[in-house]
C-alpha cells in the first residue's frame, strides 16, 4: 500500500493552489476525505502527497451575492440545512445532499468533494486483491472494459447525488488555477469518459458553487439504491422547472456523466422521458441490471413529471 509521502494544510486558497503547482503530477486536494481516503485504501488513488483544504475559512462560506446563492465548496453536506435560504429555494439540494452516504459521513463530507467524487464500477470499486484475480479493467490500468466483456471505453457511473441536483438548478463553479479564475456550470466539467470523468487539471481547485435565486424552481428528486442509506446510486433522477417554463431532466448513475436533456412546458413529457432513456449509457456495473436500471428511469420520470403536474 501506498503511504502518504507529503502533507500540506494551508490556510489560504493561494497557499494551495502553488502547493499544487509544485507537485503537479503527484497529488490530491483532500476535503472531507470520505472519497479520496477510502480510495487510498482500495489503493485505486495512489498520489504521494495531499493537499488538506479544511484549513481554508473563505471556503466555508455561504453567502447571497447578486442573483445568487455561494455555497464555500467546504461547506458539509450536513451543514446546508443550518441554511433556511435552502429550504425555501432550492429545497432537493437538501434532499440530495441527505440522500448521500450515511449521518457521520454527512458530517464530514463536503459539497465540492461531492461533485468530484470519484466515478464508480462494481469491478473498480474492490480491493486489490480483487482486482488482480479478475484482471484488471480499463479505469485501473488494464485493456478492457470488463462490465461491457471487452470494449475499449470506460462506462464508470457519475456518481454524486448533489451534482445532479445542482445541474438541474443551472448551478456554476468559480474555480482557480495557478495563472486563473473563472466561472463555468457546473454540468460542463464533466467529459463522458469514465477513465478521466472531469476536464479541469489536476490543480484546479473550486472555491464555491452559485445557484441562481427567484427563479422559481420546482424540483422532484429520486433515488434508487439497495438500502434508504450509506449506499452510492444506482440512478439518480430530478426535474426541475422554473417560472419561465423551463424544464431540466438530470440523470446520474447511468452514464460516466449526468445525463442532461432540457424541454418547455408544454413538450410532450414522454418524449423527453425516451430521449433521457436513449442518452444513457448503462452497462451492467451496478447491483442492480442494466435492464432494471433502463427501466426505472421511465418510472421514476413519469412519476416525477406527475408530482410536478399536481
Ligand atoms: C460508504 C459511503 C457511501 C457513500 N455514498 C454516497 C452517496 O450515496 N452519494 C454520493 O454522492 N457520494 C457518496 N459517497 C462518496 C463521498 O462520501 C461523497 O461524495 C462526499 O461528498 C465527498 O466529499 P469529501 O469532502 O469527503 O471529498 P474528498 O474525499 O475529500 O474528495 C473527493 C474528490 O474531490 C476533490 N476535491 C475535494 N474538494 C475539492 C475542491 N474544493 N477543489 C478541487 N478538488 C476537490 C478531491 O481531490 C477528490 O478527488 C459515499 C462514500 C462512502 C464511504
Amino acid at each position: 500500500m501506498n503511504i502518504e509521502k507529503t502533507y500540506f494544510r494551508p490556510q489560504s486558497i493561494g497557499e494551495a493552489v502553488q502547493l499544487a503547482a509544485g507537485h503537479e503530477n503527484d497529488f490530491r486536494y483532500l476535503a472531507g476525505g470520505t472519497d479520496v481516503i477510502v480510495n487510498k485504501f482500495q489503493e485505486t488513488e495512489t498520489s504521494s502527497c495531499l493537499i488538506d483544504l479544511t484549513g481554508i475559512g473563505e471556503m466555508r462560506q455561504v453567502q447571497t451575492l447578486d442573483h445568487c446563492l455561494s455555497i464555500g465548496a467546504l461547506v458539509c453536506l450536513d451543514e446546508l440545512k443550518n441554511y433556511p435560504v435552502l429550504a425555501v429555494e432550492f429545497p432537493v439540494l437538501l434532499e440530495a445532499a441527505q440522500a448521500v452516504a450515511s449521518p457521520v459521513i454527512r458530517k464530514t463530507a463536503t459539497i465540492g468533494g461531492n461533485v468530484l467524487c470519484e466515478n464508480r464500477c462494481s469491478f473498480f470499486n474492490q480491493t486489490e486483491w480483487w482486482r488482480e484475480a479478475v484482471g484488471y479493467c480499463l479505469k485501473c490500468k488494464g485493456d478492457i472494459c470488463i462490465a461491457t466483456g471487452g470494449t475499449e471505453n470506460c462506462f464508470s457511473k457519475f456518481a454524486s447525488d448533489t451534482a445532479i441536483a445542482l445541474i438541474s438548478l443551472d448551478a456554476t463553479i468559480s474555480v482557480l488555477e495557478k495563472d486563473a479564475a473563472y466561472v463555468v456550470p457546473l454540468e460542463e466539467i464533466y467529459t463522458g469518459d469514465g477513465i478521466q470523468p472531469r476536464k479541469f487539471n489536476k490543480t484546479t481547485l473550486i472555491k464555491s458553487i452559485e445557484i441562481p435565486l427567484d427563479r422559481g424552481f420546482r424540483s422532484v428528486f429520486k433515488k434508487l439504491r439497495q438500502r434508504e442509506t450509506l449506499e452510492f446510486s444506482s440512478l439518480t433522477t430530478v426535474v426541475t422547472t422554473d417560472r419561465q417554463g423551463k424544464i431540466k431532466i438530470v440523470l446520474g448513475g447511468v452514464d460516466p456523466k449526468p445525463v442532461v436533456i432540457t424541454g418547455k412546458v408544454g413538450d410532450d413529457p414522454k418524449e423527453l422521458i425516451r430521449k433521457a432513456v436513449k442518452k444513457s449509457r448503462i452497462v451492467n456495473n451496478d447491483v442492480y441490471s442494466r435492464q432494471y436500471r433502463k427501466d426505472m428511469i421511465t418510472v421514476y420520470l413519469n412519476n416525477s413529471f406527475e408530482a410536478l403536474a399536481r
